[in-house]
């Protein structure tokens, strides 16, 4: 139950005064659905309105604040032209100047002979001042109410910042005084101020330094979410632990069987990280791990392996992957690899007929079924097992902390492994995975061979098509992946499809196009005929960053790079590491190509490394830059920031311990207020199971 203290933060925004619809939905696309959130969107810019100098001393292109007397009204010859109005503050003479604007409303602001304060931004043209659509114009003597330094939101299409302020003054209004959830003395510099006082600090911020993430107000609400985050984690992780779990000691024979008919040898990360999979299935408690491995570095082969263990004692197994090509590509290998045992394998997708899908249920429900592979209908209420002792689920992108709680809730006793492919900073694991134990397979099977990056001005387009063109020749296959756009979807598709009618006037037949607007059964469908080579060239949106094999596809072409995250890049680049041949990708950009940019794609150039790029990922996005500009996206803080709060992760996970030994059911009068915190962040799952059972 959320504490009644916090009922004002979580009503919608629609609460608000002067939210209509048409604004609402704007807003809430921009800050979130309630209150809270537009507490939570912070500024990142200010406005500094203290330039007061008369205007015979003003400087071009300044934002000016003063006092003005109106002399003149020019209203526009057309409609086309402006409105003009003149005035002067005594020193110089100014021109205000209004595009579309009611000359009604105009004459009653800026009534000739009076005294008006504006502020605005301030330009010398043709001889004279001239602001365009003063920011604000005021009677005089309310001059002094005006915030001379003005927070300046993140915005978007339709909402000003003018609409976000008031909606932040308002929400204050409902911001109730929050209990210390801090121990006192316990932090160091945070302690000092509080976290209303933060919130506020964070609203009103006095000059640049108070926006950025080292401030004292940002320090204490990151520390406060993090500390949300830490806490609930490891409510999570107490909880598993209670789960009487199995213990799988296999009898090894199934495991040596697939073992010995293996076509390579397991590497030693492969080894290792199989053998601590292992030492958890066979302990009583139940296992949540987490295996880290780049693509291509043999998660499969671990994940099967250790799925036998659990089999020989009888017990069932599941494997869950992201989307049906990559269930399907899971079903395949591991059906061949099982070749020389008599383990019966299902696959189970959404596409199947109903009396298919009561027959597979069926098998399912008897213990038929050894190993279950599938999309997450592998979790739908009809899917009844017999015995289910072990999941894995191969990650797409992370799963949210709340996700993965009704996750394991599903199947309480059973054991869960989490592969994914995202290498992941260290920093982050103890924020987006702290709950779990952690394996990783650091290395790839040897021999792999080492794919060419070059990175192209896009103008090269010519030579790089006739390149293509030899090489396909040969017999290669080759990705064409088109640039993500951001203002919608729907031009990433129009982006791809201009590009693919384009190629196919050089290529003919061989180019097919796949685009995440495309039926499941479509992209199957273009998939299997690029596997089977009748296209050789695959023209793509992004939704090829997930794992297909397609060996024979050795060359990628990735247009606008410089649009892409370094994680993406590094994971679209993976498709043509599986290939036969070593692979060459070609990072194609345009102008204007900011500094990181271009530092993202020379680090492409220069390493395969997962690891390192994930490191130099978080670095790029982090170091000063400004809360609330920044696309997240890598986790689910929206105040503090990992790439300069880290040391703020590391207190607050001692914090949490300290919590744990001395108050673990949030008792006492701090305990009541972590609760609050807790709430206040939407920890909600996390405090739901553990404190209620
Ligand atoms: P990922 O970690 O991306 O899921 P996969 O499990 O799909 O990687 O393995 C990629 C490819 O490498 C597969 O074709 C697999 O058979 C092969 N492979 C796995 N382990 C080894 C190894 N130790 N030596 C050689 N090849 C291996
Ligand atoms: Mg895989």
């Amino acid at each position: 139950m959320r504490p009644k203290i916090l009922y004002p933060l979580f009503d919608t925004i629609d609460a608000l005064k002067g939210v209509g619809t048409k604004y609402g939905k704007l807003i809430k696309n921009l800050c979130g659905e309630k209150v809270v959130d537009i507490l939570f969107h912070l500024p990142s810019n200010v406005v500094d309105r203290t330039y007061t100098v008369p205007l015979c001393e003003a400087q071009d292109n300044r934002i000016w604040t003063g006092v003005i007397t109106i002399t003149e009204h020019q209203p526009p010859a057309t409609k086309k032209h402006p409105y003009r109005i003149y005035a002067t503050d005594g020193t110089a003479e100014i021109v205000l100047v209004f595009f579309k604007v009611y000359a009604d409303s105009l004459k009653k602001n800026y009534p000739i002979g009076e005294k008006r304060a504006i502020s605005g931004k301030l330009e010398y043209f043709n001889g004279m001042w001239q602001m365009t659509h003063p920011d604000y114009v005021i009677p005089e003597n309310k001059l002094n109410d005006l915030a001379r330094l003005e927070p300046v939101y993140p915005l978007t299409a339709g909402v000003t910042n003018k609409m976000v302020l008031k909606l932040v003054s308002e929400s204050f209004l409902r911001l109730p005084k929050m209990p210390e959830w801090l121990a006192p003395n316990s932090l160091g510099d945070l302690e000092y101020i509080s976290f209303n006082d933060a919130l506020y600090k964070a609203h009103h911020p006095q000059n640049i330094a108070d926006l950025l993430p080292s401030s004292q107000a940002r320090r204490r609400l990151a520390y406060d979410e993090i500390l949300s985050n830490q806490l609930a984690l490891a409510f999570i992780r107490q909880k598993v632990r209670q789960y009487k779990g199995h213990s799988f000691k296999g009898t090894g024979e199934l495991y040596n069987k697939v073992r010995q008919t293996l076509p390579f040898e397991l590497t030693n990360a492969q080894e290792n990280a199989l053998k601590e999979i292992t030492a958890d299935q066979e302990s009583p408690y139940k296992m949540l791990r987490l295996l880290q491995g780049d693509v291509g570095s043999g998660k499969t082969v671990v994940a099967l392996l250790s799925m036998l263990r659990v089999i020989e004692c009888g017990a069932q197994t599941a494997l869950m992957a992201p989307t049906e090509i990559l269930a399907k590509q899971h079903y395949d290998t591991i059906t061949e690899l099982c070749a020389n045992t008599d383990l019966k394998i299902g696959l189970l997708t959404g596409k199947l007929r109903p009396k298919e899908k009561r027959e597979i249920n069926q098998k399912i429900a008897s213990g038929e079924i050894n190993i279950l592979i599938g999309t997450h209908a592998l979790f739908t209420d009809s899917v009844i097992f017999k015995d289910l002792g072990y999941v894995v689920i191969d990650e797409q992108h992370r799963f949210g902390v709340n996700q993965r709680l009704s996750l394991s809730a599903k199947g309480a006793m059973c054991d869960v492994l989490v592969m994914t492919a995202t290498p992941i900073p260290r920093s982050l694991l103890l924020t987006a995975y702290g709950d779990m134990d952690y394996s990783k397979i650091g290395e790839l099977p040897q021999g792999r061979k080492p794919t060419q990056t070059a990175i192209a001005n896009v103008n090269k387009m010519p030579d790089v098509i006739q390149n293509l063109k030899r090489k396909l020749e040969q017999g290669t296959r080759a990705y064409w992946v088109c640039p993500l756009v951001e203002e919608s979807e729907k031009s990433d598709l129009a982006a791809a499809t201009e590009r693919y009618e384009m190629l196919k006037q050089e290529f003919g037949d061989s180019v097919g196009l796949i685009h995440g607007k495309m039926k499941e059964a479509e992209k199957d469908a273009v998939m299997e005929e690029f596997k089977q080579g009748k296209k050789t060239l695959l023209v793509a949106t992004t939704v090829i960053e997930v794992g297909v094999n397609v060996p024979e596809a050795t060359i990628m072409i990735i247009e606008h790079a410089e649009r892409f995250g370094l994680a993406q890049l590094h994971q679209l680049r993976g498709r043509i590491k599986r290939g036969y041949e070593s692979g060459s990708c070609l990072l194609m950009y345009s102008y204007p190509l900011s500094t990181v940019s271009r530092e993202r794609l020379n680090i492409m150039k220069q390493t395969e490394d997962g690891f390192y790029i994930a490191e130099k990922d978080l670095e790029l996005r982090g170091g000063g830059e400004i809360l609330g500009t920044r696309q997240s996206g890598f986790t689910e803080f929206k105040l503090a920031d990992m790439s300069c709060h880290q040391d703020l992760l590391i207190k607050a996970r001692d914090d949490v311990l300290a919590i744990l030994k001395t108050d673990p059911k949030l008792e006492t009068e701090r305990g009541q207020a972590l609760k609050v915190l807790l709430y206040l962040f939407e920890q909600n799952e996390a405090v739901r199971t553990y404190l209620a059972g």
